[in-house]
């Protein structure tokens, strides 16, 4: 535990504070001694590069950009790279810890890990993305490698950042090394079911909640914040299983349709012009009311500290499922959980990303592929698994889902360091 992390008065905006609170929910809970909390609750490599990009017009702009691995007791740091104007390493650490949580919650042989380059792509040219990818990838090159650090997409990264990544790092060493990152496009070693990976996740643990609380998925309606990948594979996913989307977002707009939103055709709207706003037939809504929408099923799939001590109060969703990480602040959490809304944590929800990421890690590791239906199935089996372990920790000691899966990752990571011992 970081001791300037404790104080309330600094625990505002910290995203890095509001991670260390919920390590310490559970920790109480474990009754964690003093000594392991801190190990724990630390990054183990913080690395901050400034570099330059040689931009269209010819001038050259400095980013700034962070490789953070929180943990690496129980394998190789594991997690995303994300491109965004808010990126900070305050963030990228946060991001980093439920890294670690969320594979050692799945049971994965990874720790955590999270990269981030504060950035604007949507002011940006593909060619420009490439140069900032490339030059950011050699920055961070003494960290990542197949066996110490594997990056994959997060916000604004996607299959062909990755490509640029594994290919930069290729070039370096002579030969090609695909197991550097995971996420990549099928054609160069990426994984079948790996796009759709952390929505089909949403979908299951959504499934398996709602087994728990007795809700009749057909005609149960969904709320979508963040139409994004993960969004987007969310809304489909739980529409196959009967679902009514009924509202939708993303960094153009909000739009709400009782009736229902067809999944494809939002898509469709999202790539032809860029934003789900603009849908016919729908009413166009704020951010803030789109999350307050009357709804079974809430699926915040954009950012941070979205459900807040402010409104709170006003969401009446009986399920809140994250896709994304961190979107719900302790205060928040306790509101919901006093009212009775069931909220799957973002390290059991959104973990089918880096589930598949290990499937793919390991394919590449044999040289061998998996058929789809393998990946979906062993998918599932993980998440559903996960999702009762930490349905049943949530009983036996009478805590919210969120702090019952830190329990269960926290007593692995601890386990494990225990085990090995602190060197020398
Ligand atoms: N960025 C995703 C996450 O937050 C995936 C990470 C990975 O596959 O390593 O879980």
């Amino acid at each position: 535990m970081i001791q300037e992390n404790l104080d309330p008065s600094n625990m505002k905006d910290s995203v890095f504070a509001m991670a260390v609170e919920q390590f310490n929910a559970a920790a109480d809970v474990l009754n964690l001694e003093e000594g392991m909390r801190q190990v724990l609750s630390s990054c183990k490599r913080e690395f901050t590069v400034n570099f330059p990009v040689k931009m269209d017009s010819g001038k050259i702009q400095v980013f700034t950009g962070h490789r953070v691995q929180h943990n690496m007791t129980r394998g190789p740091a594991k997690g995303g790279i994300r491109f965004h104007p808010d990126v900070s390493l305050d963030e990228v650490k946060a991001l980093a810890s439920w890294m670690t949580w969320k594979c050692a919650v799945t049971n994965l042989p990874y720790g955590g890990g999270k990269g981030g380059v504060t950035c604007n792509p949507k002011s940006m040219s593909s060619g420009e993305m490439e140069r900032l990818t490339r030059r950011f990838a050699t920055e961070i090159s003494p960290l990542i490698g197949s066996y110490s650090d594997i990056p994959a997409p997060d916000v604004n990264t996607d299959g062909q950042t990755m490509a640029w990544i594994m290919d930069t790092i290729s070039m370096h060493k002579g030969f090609t090394e695909v197991g550097i990152v995971t996420g990549k496009p099928i054609e160069i070693g990426g994984s079948l079911g790996r796009t759709e990976a952390t929505g089909r996740g949403v979908m299951i643990t959504t499934r398996e909640a709602a087994k728990h609380i007795g809700l009749n998925l057909n005609g149960a309606t969904v709320v979508v914040q963040g139409f994004g990948n993960v969004g987007y594979w969310a809304a489909h996913l739980l529409q196959e299983l009967g679902c009514k989307i009924i509202a939708a977002s993303d960094s153009g707009g909000a739009i709400s349709r009782t009736s229902g939103l067809d999944s494809n055709e939002l898509l469709a709207q999202k790539n032809s012009t860029g934003s789900v706003s603009g849908f016919a037939n729908c009413d166009v809504i704020t951010n803030e009311e789109l999350l307050e929408t009357s709804c079974d099923i809430l699926v915040p799939a954009a950012l941070e500290q979205q459900i807040t001590g402010n409104n709170a109060s006003r969401i009446s969703a009986k399920i809140i499922v994250e896709g994304a990480n961190g979107p719900t602040t302790p205060e928040a959490d306790k509101i919901l959980t006093d009212k009775g809304s069931l909220i799957i944590p973002d390290i059991l929800a959104n973990a089918g990303g880096v589930v598949v990421s290990y499937f793919e890690w390991v394919q590449n590791l044999q040289r061998f592929f998996w058929e789809k239906e393998a990946v979906d199935k062993s998918l599932d089996s993980i998440l559903t698994r996960s999702f009762n372990e930490v349905f049943n920790t949530s009983q036996h000691y009478n805590v919210d889902m969120r702090t019952a899966a830190m329990v269960n990752a926290i007593d692995r990571v601890a386990t494990a360091t225990n085990i090995r011992g602190i060197y020398p």
